[in-house]
């Protein structure tokens, strides 16, 4: 009798546990993801965001600071502003020497240079000398006269950067040669954001540096993730008839797995006068890129988002379009200058379009 009920008693508490067990591990299976906004912070000499999908908020808040922390790192490396950046280092050093790099420094410049070739030299990231000198010209309010020019762009080229796969070092052709990765690093810096993200357990996630985004999994309780396009006429100077208005959002794109990096001259510019200069350099004319207001690129990679949102914007809507369409994976949106600010866009970029 005792035997009996002492029997029961340990089936019920096996049956416990047992449903216990089940009841844990479904409620784990189909617990609602978290998504918890990290919000705004200044790094890499602008604001980076960063929104994360995870399981709990303990694992979302470590992937907000593992995020930050590597676009804090790659800035780090790669500030033309800091002067012990391992970038400032080779701008001293690379005429005198070969200097070897680390393998991240190595490999974003073997993609600038490969962006280089792609886009006839559009993009360059030797293009320091001419930044330096038109932000000079802005702050003297005086535009750089024709031998000063032609002497800064002589310093320029892409071909006058040696890289040795190797050795893995870089070195300058030319004395005076300066590396600027403005165009470039925000992209690749976002990208090993939302990589380490992932390795810390994230489902999902936005990165933001300024106009580089990239974007992974989903949201929590939408199927895509929104992002906004900044009208630049709305930045600008009202629009003429027959262009776009000057609302300040211009359209939204859903986007899941991508990124989309913005280029423009509304944001950034050198003025001197009345006039203003683009910081994107056409270093064909060693001046300020003037063919479009705004571009906008769709890409799986914040890296290649960013360095052909800096080419296209140089190259303009035609030449800018045909690269473009020339690339599996990469649409484009781009608004023209003003006063026309036509919007022109590339044969899938609907697709990304409410
Ligand atoms: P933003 O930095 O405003 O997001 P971009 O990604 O287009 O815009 O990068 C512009 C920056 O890239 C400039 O501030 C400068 O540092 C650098 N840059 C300027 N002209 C070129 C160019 N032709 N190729 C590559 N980088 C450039
Ligand atoms: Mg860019």
């Amino acid at each position: 009798m005792e035997n009996s009920s002492r029997r029961v008693a340990i089936k019920i508490a096996v049956t416990v546990v047992l449903l216990a067990g089940v009841y844990f591990f479904v409620a784990e299976k189909i617990r609602r993801p978290i998504e918890i906004d990290g919000g705004y912070r200044e790094v890499m000499g602008t604001l980076a965001r960063i929104v994360v999908v995870a399981k709990h908020e303990r694992q979302a808040r470590r992937c907000i600071e593992t995020g930050f922390g590597e676009l804090v790192r790659i800035d780090k490396m790669m500030s033309d502003y800091k002067p012990d950046s391992e970038l400032s280092k080779v701008n001293r050093e690379a005429f005198a020497n070969p200097v070897k790099v680390s393998p991240e420094l190595f490999e974003i410049l073997q993609k600038s240079v490969e962006f280089s070739r792609l886009s006839n030299g559009a993009f360059d990231v030797t293009v320091g000398p001419l930044v330096d000198l038109w932000h000079k010209a802005g702050e003297a309010n005086v535009v750089p006269d024709e031998n000063t020019l032609a002497a800064a762009k002589a310093r320029v080229g892409f071909e006058k950067l040696i890289l040795d796969a190797n050795e893995r070092t870089v070195q300058f052709a030319v004395k005076g040669m300066r590396l600027d990765l403005g165009g470039i690093a925000k992209g690749y810096a976002v990208d090993k954001a939302v990589g380490a993200m992932r390795r810390e357990g994230a489902i999902g996630g936005m990165v933001c540096a300024s106009g580089d985004i990239r974007c992974f999994g989903k949201p929590a309780d939408k199927d895509t993730w929104r992002v906004g396009l900044q009208n630049p006429v709305a930045a600008n100077q009202p629009a003429s008839n027959g262009a776009i208005g000057a609302e300040q959002v211009l359209m939204v794109l859903k986007v899941n797995d991508m990124a989309v990096s913005t280029s423009g001259d509304y944001r950034r510019f050198v003025a001197i006068g009345r006039k203003r200069y683009s910081h994107i350099i056409d270093t064909s004319t060693a001046t300020g890129a003037s063919k479009l207001s705004s571009d906008t690129i769709l890409a799986a990679n914040a890296v290649d988002t960013d360095a052909l949102s800096t080419a296209v914007n140089v190259m303009g809507a035609q030449k800018g379009l045909a690269l473009v369409e020339s690339l599996a994976g990469v649409e484009a949106i781009l608004i023209t200058a003003g006063p026309e600010y036509q919007v022109v866009k590339s044969s899938g970029a609907d697709t990304y379009l409410q």
